[in-house]
Order: structure tokens, then C-alpha cells, then sequence
């Protein structure tokens, strides 16, 4: 009997590993890698879901194996990529694999679903006595072995296929349709005998005889169409002349349907860019590119030529985007180039549509895959080239468990697929900048916009000015007659606030008292809509007061802004001025976010107020002012990221101001305006501020001068935090050099949170052999404590320290 080595789905240090078991005779040959299956695991009659991942023909184990218990699924589910990848991940971001090789299944996958075999055809005895008369069969887990095995040869075969539908929720949406018996003579035949005011029939007749080789057709289409109804195909069923039956359908994800275009000519810089790419794609070299170039550049275009090379060579592209939905127009223009070729895989789709999308994919339906962060592990193979456009993201990191950057997994699937990596930004992460200046990474500048359009002129207003301060609202005269000129010139303006909520939290002006969360220690937020103070980390909501809790004065009132606060401002100001506003409370539902922009795009509005999701990617020709009016929030972030990210969050948006052949204006009201950080991104100087900042890194000793890793505790009670913290660093000082440096415990910005105590350690170190395998020993040592309560984290290089 052969032998499966399985990773069990108990997620402890003690069971990350493969165990083995025995395959039962009678599924030999159906239990393959990459498939999931039920194991019995421990003494009592438990059995838990695995992971198959190799399968030999004898054990080295002296003991007794035990054996399979059935599978679950009856194809694989992970291909062996994957698998390699799950064990590399594992061991890079100090998880468990089990929890890597979950990440990878689509969510469908991973909620309650079912299993149904379809037949594929339909003369079939074997399918046809499986299926006994019904349209699919369901997969329980009562179902023999000798059924498994049957299964898996008609699969293999081709005779039927398996579908996932999952719980509640009609997967295959079932269609009814229309298929005849009859061939063409017999449906002339059939016609000739109508009468001849049944019109209907013989619309129906005709279209049969015409479209033979395309039945079964589905009901709409015939009536949306063809005009054929309903009440026809019924007659029509009755007199036997037709059969109705019902097809699944694979849903087709929302809202996507843009215009098809053709390939641009390429200026000189980015017939360089697709060039050097091109020749890594041709050599299958596993090279990392970054291309650094200015907002208009036009590094959209350079992504489509460069996925086309690939295509053209049979091979398949993988491009990753921040967030879908924060960025339609770049999967616009994906889809508008390759059309049905492309999957898109985003948050708003629903499990069944992802699974859909997952199902195209895997079937080699697609060649290009659009995506966001987890799409990196979309089920393509053969990839010939891998894109991350706005590398510098921080969403690319998960902050979960597996704590994974997709740029170092797009790295990993690259060395195996034998292709390049191309990371774009005008606004690279340091990181990556760094490691381009030393060589690692080739870089590609793209210094001009497409049509040597100028970039935008920047203006920084000093809101600490005596004019601006005397000021009762949020705008400087400045950014008013600004703003009133656009108008004039019936143009479009962009104004970003750094927020989120009508205002963020409320204070006493009398003594200074500040609404916090009970249980996270951090400022309540007032929301409008629901008239009530909410905790944006754990949803503790309370009403809000109308005197001081703490000194009972009737001087408590909100303090700082909102988007709702501002569209106010900016209707009194402007009153014939029509606002789009985008915030996370106007973008809840499903695709909003695009209709907001299509408005804003079919200049249905002349102001797009928004928050940070508005900085990215926009592409709006009328758009001539961009204004800001709290630089200064990010830079106040407990962070060594803060300036970095204020100068990505001012470049970005300055950067959709004048893209087309008018020329932009930009206003940015700060109280810092001698920060470099604001004064770098006023003039696009993405080089001079990657110096600065830089020298301030290497000062300070951090990334990307010293690798970073954060270790954070937590439990709820403070006292044994903080023990468990001091003894993990000591912990950690017997493993490390005199370089390496330690920091901490320290609580975290928000110490308290869903009513743990948060403490973190920092290490930072250049060389450091033994901290990971130490980092190892003592996850595996600390799992007593976890089991009664404490939450160990370790984070290798994080996006947030806070
Ligand atoms: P980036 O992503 O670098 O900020 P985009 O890719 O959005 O810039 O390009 C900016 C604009 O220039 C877009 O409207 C795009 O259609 C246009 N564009 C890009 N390349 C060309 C080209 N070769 N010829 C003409 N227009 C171009
Ligand atoms: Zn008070
Ligand atoms: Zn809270």
C-alpha cells in the first residue's frame, strides 16, 4: 500500500509537519498531491482535514500507519507549486503551514460548501447510472470508496467534472433553456404543418433549424434577443417539438465592461521599459524590475505591452493592484486590451463569483489574472510575467496570519515560472529603491509625462499664517479663488482630506477631556448617520453626550474635520458647485466606488471630495486643481514610515492634477510646510527625497539600512504581558549579536484592544544566523501559553509599527 504524507489542520508548532498515512487499496490512484482529505488524528475517534502533499510507495516509519479515511476532494485543489510554496511561506512568515496552504484556496473553499459531479456528457451509462435520472449528483461524505474511485476515472476521462457550490448560496445559477430532438428537415417539416398566423412557432422553428449547432439556448436569450417568449417555447414544449432543460451558468463578475482598445505607440521611454522587459520575458529570466516613473507617465501602457510579449509566447501574466475597487480604471484598462482573457479577482466579488473566476483560471479559460494581494496565488501556470503596479503599497502586506508581502511571494512564483518581476511606483517603497541603487532590482526611471505634458505646479499654504488662521472653516483664501477659478473655467477639482467620519473624535474645551473607546483606549468617532459614537477597532458604539462626562461643562464638541463637515463647507462656499464625495460611508455597497468615478468622469460633478482612496490612479482629464487640506495627518503617525508615507500620499495626489493637455494646479495646506516630506512632493522630487530620507534611515538605523522584526504579546491582564514580553527578550538577547538591536516591551500605540493588553519587541539587525531559528524554538516553546491565552505574533518586516 502506498503512503501519503499529509500537513493535519491543527494549527500548533507540535503538528507543523507532514505525517504519514497508509492509502486504502481501493483509492489508489484517486489520493493525489494537492488534494484534501479526512484523517483520523490522535487517540480518540477525532478525524480532522489534511493536506496531501506527497505521495510515496513505503514508509520509513517503523510503527503503525494509519490509513486514510476518505477523501474530500476528488481533484486537487492546490497545484504542486503551491505546495512548494506553502512549505517557503511557512518558514518565512512564522506560520503554520496548514494556515499558509488555507491562504492559497479560494474563500469558497474554506467556507461550508458542497460537491456536486456534473456530467461533462451525456450517453454515458456509467455517468448516467451515477447520476440516477437527476441533473448532477452530490458528494457527501458517506459516499464508499468504489464510488470515489468511479468518480475520479470519469473525471479523468472527462466524462463529468466537480463543482463547489457553497452553502446558501446558489453557485450555479441554473437557466432554463431550449434543446430539440429534431434535425433540420424534420423542423421544416414541423414548420410546414403550422399555422400560418403562429408567427411565435415559427420564429422559434427558424431559429432552431438556423442555430442547431449552438442548442441548447438559455430562455433570455431567446427573449431578449430574439423576442421569442416564454408562452411560445411552452406551446412548443407541448407539442413536442422542443425539450426545455436547465444549464449552470458561470457567473460573470459585475460592473466590468469597458471599451476595447489597441496598442499605443510607445515614446522613447517606454519603448525602453517594454524593451528591457520584453528580452526577460523572451530569456526567462527571473529578474525583478522597478520602474520609477512619474505620475502620467504612461506605465500602464508599458504593463499592457509587456503582458501581450508574454501572451504572445503562450504564456500567462499575473498583475497585482492595491485594491480593485480603488482602482477601476487600471482593471479597465486590462480587460479593455485583452478582453475575456483576463480574471479579475477583487473583494467585491462574491464567493460563488470567485470561485468562478478561480474555475476559469485554473481551466486555462485565462491568460492574465488582475487582482489584488492574495491573487498572487491564482492557479496560472506557465507565467511569463508577474506586475505589481503601486509596489509601495502598504495593503500588499497582510496583516494577518500568514504575514506575507505579495512582492516576495511574486518573487518566489517568478524563480520557479522562470520570469520577471516588474514593480512600478512613482513613488517607490525604500526598500525597493534601495535595492535597485545597490543593483539587486534593474531600475527604469520614467521621467516625463506622455506628451511632455508639464507636471503640475504645487503651491504650499503655511496654515499657521495669521490669514489663514483667522479663517473660520477649513479653506485658505487660497484654495477658495483657487477653487472658484476651476469653476469658472468649467473645470474639475480634487480635494483630498487625510480623514475619515464627520469628525474624528470629541473633546472638552473646558478641560480637555477626550471620548475614548472603554476597551481600546483610543478616541470614539462620531458618526452621522447612526447619530452615535462608535470605536473604529472593536464597534463599541455609546450615544452621544451632550455635557462633559468628566467635568459636566456643555463645552463638549467635536474637534477636527470630516468629509461630511467638508462637502458642507464647500456647498456653503460654492453653492452652485456639485460635489461627489467618496468616503469609506458612500462606497459601502458593492461597486460604488465606480459609479462615484464614472459620475466624476462624465463631468457630472465638478468637485470629487474625498479621502486617501481618492490618490490613487486616477486618470481624469478635466481634473485641473487638486487640493489638500490636512497634509500634516500621516506625518503625526507613530511611524518610521510617516514621512515616507506622506510624501507617497502628496505625490499620488498632486499627480492627478493636469494629466491631459491642461495644466494642473495644486494646493496643499499644511501646518509643516518646511517639512521635506511635503516640500519633496510639492515639486515631484521623488530622488531628492529618497536622499533625505535615506540619510535620516541610516541615522536612525532603519529599514532599509537594518531589517526589522516585531514580536508583539498580548493577554488580558496586563501584569503577565509584560512578564511574558521581558522573558521573550531575554529570550532573544542569548540569540543575538552586539549589532542586533533590541527595543521594548513597549505597549502599542493602541495598548489596549478588544480588551487585551498589546506590548511589542523590535528587533533590528544586519546579520543575524540564529534569530530565526531561535524565533522558531521559542514559537514552539510558548505554545503552552498561547493554548491559555496569550497572543504571540511575529512580524517580519512590518508595514505599521504602532
Ligand atoms: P501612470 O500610470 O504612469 O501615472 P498612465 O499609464 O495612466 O500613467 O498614462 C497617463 C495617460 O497617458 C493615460 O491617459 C494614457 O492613456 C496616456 N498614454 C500612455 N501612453 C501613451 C502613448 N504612448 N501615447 C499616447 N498616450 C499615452
Ligand atoms: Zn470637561
Ligand atoms: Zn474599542
Amino acid at each position: 500500500m502506498s503512503v501519503a504524507e499529509i500537513i493535519v489542520d491543527v494549527p500548533t508548532m507540535q503538528t507543523n509537519r507532514p505525517f504519514e498515512y497508509l492509502i486504502p487499496e481501493a483509492l489508489t490512484d484517486v489520493v493525489v498531491p494537492g488534494m484534501r482529505v479526512e484523517v483520523p488524528f490522535g487517540r480518540g475517534k477525532r478525524k480532522i482535514q489534511g493536506f496531501v502533499m506527497q505521495v510515496k510507495a513505503e514508509s520509513d516509519f517503523q510503527g503503525k500507519l494509519k490509513p486514510i479515511s476518505r477523501v474530500i476532494d476528488l481533484k486537487p485543489v492546490l497545484s504542486q507549486e503551491m505546495l512548494d510554496l506553502s512549505a517557503w511561506l511557512a518558514d518565512r512568515t512564522y506560520s503554520f503551514q496548514i494556515s499558509c496552504l488555507q491562504t492559497m484556496l479560494p474563500s469558497v473553499m474554506r467556507a461550508k460548501y458542497k460537491q456536486f459531479v456534473i456530467p461533462l456528457v451525456s450517453d454515458n451509462p456509467e455517468v448516467n447510472s451515477l447520476l440516477n435520472g437527476q441533473p448532477s449528483f452530490e458528494i457527501t461524505n458517506q459516499i464508499d470508496d468504489e464510488t470515489v474511485k468511479l468518480i475520479n476515472r470519469l473525471r479523468k476521462n472527462k466524462q463529468v467534472d466537480i463543482q463547489y457550490v457553497v452553502q446558501n448560496q446558489a453557485l450555479q445559477v441554473k437557466r432554463q433553456a431550449v434543446t430539440t430532438d429534431l434535425n433540420v428537415i424534420q423542423l421544416h417539416e414541423a414548420k410546414s404543418q403550422l399555422r400560418p398566423n403562429a408567427k411565435a412557432q415559427i420564429k422559434l422553428l427558424d431559429f432552431l433549424a438556423d442555430n442547431l449547432q449552438s442548442l441548447p439556448v438559455e430562455f433570455n436569450v431567446l427573449e431578449k434577443e430574439y423576442g421569442i417568449s416564454r408562452a411560445a417555447i411552452k406551446t412548443a414544449e407541448k407539442n413536442n417539438l422542443v425539450k426545455v432543460i436547465e444549464v449552470t451558468k458561470l457567473r460573470k463578475p459585475v460592473g466590468i465592461n469597458p471599451e476595447q482598445t489597441t496598442k499605443l505607440a510607445l515614446t522613447d521611454e517606454q519603448q525602453v521599459a517594454v524593451d528591457q522587459i520584453s528580452e526577460a520575458i523572451t530569456a526567462e529570466k527571473p529578474e525583478t524590475f522597478l520602474i520609477e516613473g512619474v505620475t502620467g507617465s504612461g506605465k500602464t501602457e508599458v504593463y499592457l505591452q509587456t503582458i501581450e510579449k508574454a501572451l504572445q509566447q503562450d504564456k500567462t501574466a499575473l498583475m497585482l493592484v492595491p485594491e480593485i475597487s480603488l482602482t477601476p480604471q487600471m482593471v479597465n484598462r486590462v480587460v479593455g486590451r485583452f478582453g475575456d482573457q483576463v480574471a479579475v479577482l477583487h473583494s467585491g466579488l462574491s464567493n460563488g463569483e470567485r470561485y468562478d473566476e478561480w474555475t476559469r483560471i485554473e481551466n486555462h479559460d485565462v491568460k492574465v489574472v488582475v487582482g489584488a494581494r492574495s491573487a498572487v496565488f491564482a492557479p496560472l501556470d506557465k507565467i511569463g510575467l508577474i506586475i505589481i503596479d503601486e509596489e509601495h503599497e502598504a495593503s500588499y502586506k497582510q496583516d494577518d496570519n500568514p504575514r506575507y508581502h505579495a512582492r516576495d511571494v511574486a518573487q518566489w512564483r517568478a524563480k520557479v515560472n522562470k520570469c520577471p518581476v516588474v514593480l512600478g511606483s512613482a513613488t517607490p517603497s525604500l526598500e525597493s529603491r534601495a535595492r535597485a541603487e545597490k543593483g539587486v532590482y534593474k531600475l527604469i526611471r520614467m521621467k516625463k509625462r506622455i506628451n511632455n505634458q508639464t507636471l503640475p505646479k504645487v503651491h504650499i499654504v503655511d496654515m499657521r499664517d495669521a490669514e489663514n488662521s483667522a479663517v473660520k472653516g477649513d479653506f485658505s483664501p487660497a484654495l477658495t479663488s483657487a477653487l472658484q477659478e476651476t469653476l469658472d473655467r468649467h473645470e474639475q477639482a480634487i480635494v483630498l482630506l487625510n480623514r475619515r467620519g464627520y469628525s474624528s473624535f470629541m473633546m472638552c474645551r473646558e478641560c480637555g477631556f477626550v471620548l475614548k473607546c472603554p476597551n481600546c483606549d483610543v478616541s470614539l468617532t462620531y458618526h452621522k448617520d447612526l447619530g452615535k459614537m462608535k470605536c473604529h477597532y472593536c464597534g463599541h458604539e455609546e450615544p452621544v453626550p451632550n455635557i462633559c462626562p468628566n467635568c459636566h461643562s456643555k463645552k463638549i464638541g467635536f474637534y477636527g474635520t470630516g468629509t461630511q463637515n467638508i462637502e458642507q463647507q464647500l456647498n456653503d462656499l460654492f453653492p452652485q458647485a456639485r460635489v461627489l464625495r467618496m468616503d469609506v460611508d458612500t462606497t459601502r455597497r458593492k461597486g460604488a466606488h465606480a459609479k462615484i468615478l464614472q459620475q466624476f468622469g462624465q463631468h457630472k460633478a465638478d468637485i470629487l471630495l474625498g479621502t486617501q482612496m481618492i490618490a490613487k490612479g486616477l486618470d481624469f482629464p478635466d481634473v485641473t486643481l487638486v487640493g489638500v487640506i490636512n497634509a500634516d495627518t500621516t506625518l503625526s503617525l507613530a511611524d518610521f514610515r510617516a514621512s515616507e508615507r506622506t510624501f507617497q500620499l502628496l505625490t499620488q495626489v498632486s499627480g492627478r492634477a493636469g494629466r491631459a493637455e491642461k495644466t494642473g494646479h495644486v494646493i496643499i495646506q499644511t501646518f509643516n510646510p518646511d517639512h521635506y516630506a511635503i516640500k519633496d512632493a510639492a515639486k515631484q522630487d521623488y530622488e531628492t527625497f529618497f536622499k533625505q530620507e535615506m540619510y535620516l534611515r541610516h541615522q536612525s538605523n532603519y529599514t532599509p539600512y537594518y531589517f526589522t522584526t516585531l514580536i508583539s504579546v498580548a493577554n488580558q491582564d496586563e501584569g503577565k504581558t509584560l512578564k511574558q514580553s521581558y522573558w521573550l527578550k531575554k529570550q532573544l538577547q542569548t540569540a543575538l549579536s552586539k549589532n542586533a538591536i533590541l527595543l521594548g516591551p513597549s505597549p502599542t500605540m493602541i495598548s489596549r484592544k478588544q480588551n487585551k493588553y498589546y506590548y511589542q519587541i523590535i528587533v533590528k539587525y544586519k546579520h543575524e544566523p540564529q534569530l530565526h531559528q531561535r524565533l522558531l524554538e521559542i514559537l514552539n516553546e510558548t505554545q503552552a501559553d498561547v493554548k491559555s491565552g496569550f497572543t504571540i505574533a511575529i512580524d517580519n518586516e512590518p508595514q505599521h509599527i504602532d
